[in-house]
């Protein structure tokens, strides 16, 4: 079968199982199939697809495993980090926390508590290579992830296994940042992020708020005196992680409130 006769049967496959943009998902795991990029997929429609190959792409892509998963990659502040299902898949909210840091002036010592595919880490290596970049995570298999994704794109991070600061004794960080696990394990969630993605990285107990209770009972250790925290919250969040830390609350492009800010001083 050739590429153009596989997208309409594969987009309508996509959309009958509920698929938000089937034909962008379709063209995607036909260029999965070929090893060449989607560019390529719309410019040679006469291509022949290996159908047994693409078969089993769209069969697991109708039983909601997630896209990123299937392809092996995310896109991430304009790069490509590799995901497995040991890694949360970087969002695009999370960028947000890129931006705030990247306001931050001098040459700085920063953590990244809870890096799973390294996303927040190494996109801040690559920006300020001045900076002294290190990231934890309490998954030997997400940190491994994050290793390769270093390498990959050449940024050099120092990486410690840690359950939060716990492997971290002595150091002091200019800024900390977080994406940690905020969802309430009763909250409803897509079966595309509950049955696929790592529930360490999504779940935290007290409605989401354990992770960010931790954090304000120790991260005065880990900071210097002027220090910077910068946390990615869940919508309903913002007071309760604003109050915690005294910080200040940003919204996402969406309107919604997505990041706390707070500084020691
Ligand atoms: N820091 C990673 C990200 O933002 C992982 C976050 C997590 O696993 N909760 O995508």
């Amino acid at each position: 079968m050739t590429v153009a006769e596989w997208i309409p049967i594969a987009t309508a496959r996509l959309e009958q199982a509920g698929i938000a943009s089937p034909r962008l998902e379709a063209q995607l795991l036909a260029s999965h199939v070929l090893l060449v990029d989607r560019t390529y997929i719309l410019t040679h429609p006469e291509v022949e697809l290996n159908e047994l190959a693409a078969e089993t792409l769209i069969q697991r892509r109708e039983s909601q495993e997630p896209l990123a998963y299937i392809l092996g990659f995310r896109e991430f502040y304009g790069r490509r980090f590799r995901v497995d299902p040991s890694v949360l898949i970087p969002r695009q909210e999370t960028e947000l926390l890129i931006e705030e840091a990247l306001k931050l002036p001098e040459t700085l010592r920063v953590l990244d508590i809870g890096t799973g595919s390294g996303c927040i880490a190494i996109t801040l290596k690559l920006e300020r290579p001045d900076w002294d970049v290190w990231a934890v995570d309490i998954s030997g298999a997400a940190l491994q992830v994050a290793r390769e994704n270093a390498e990959t794109l050449g940024a050099e991070i120092t990486f410690r296994h840690s359950d939060l600061f716990s492997g971290l004794e002595g150091e002091k960080f200019d800024l900390i940042l977080s994406n940690p696990p905020y969802i309430g394990v009763e909250e409803p969630l897509p079966e595309e992020v509950r049955n696929h993605e790592p529930a360490t990285a999504l779940f935290a107990d007290n409605h989401g708020l354990d992770i960010y209770q931790q954090l304000a009972a120790t991260h005065r250790d880990y900071l210097t005196e002027e220090g910077t925290i910068i946390l990615e919250i869940g919508q309903t969040q913002g007071a309760a992680v604003a109050q915690l830390f005294n910080g200040q609350i940003l919204k996402d492009l969406s309107g919604n409130d997505r990041v706390v800010v707070a500084c020691l001083i």
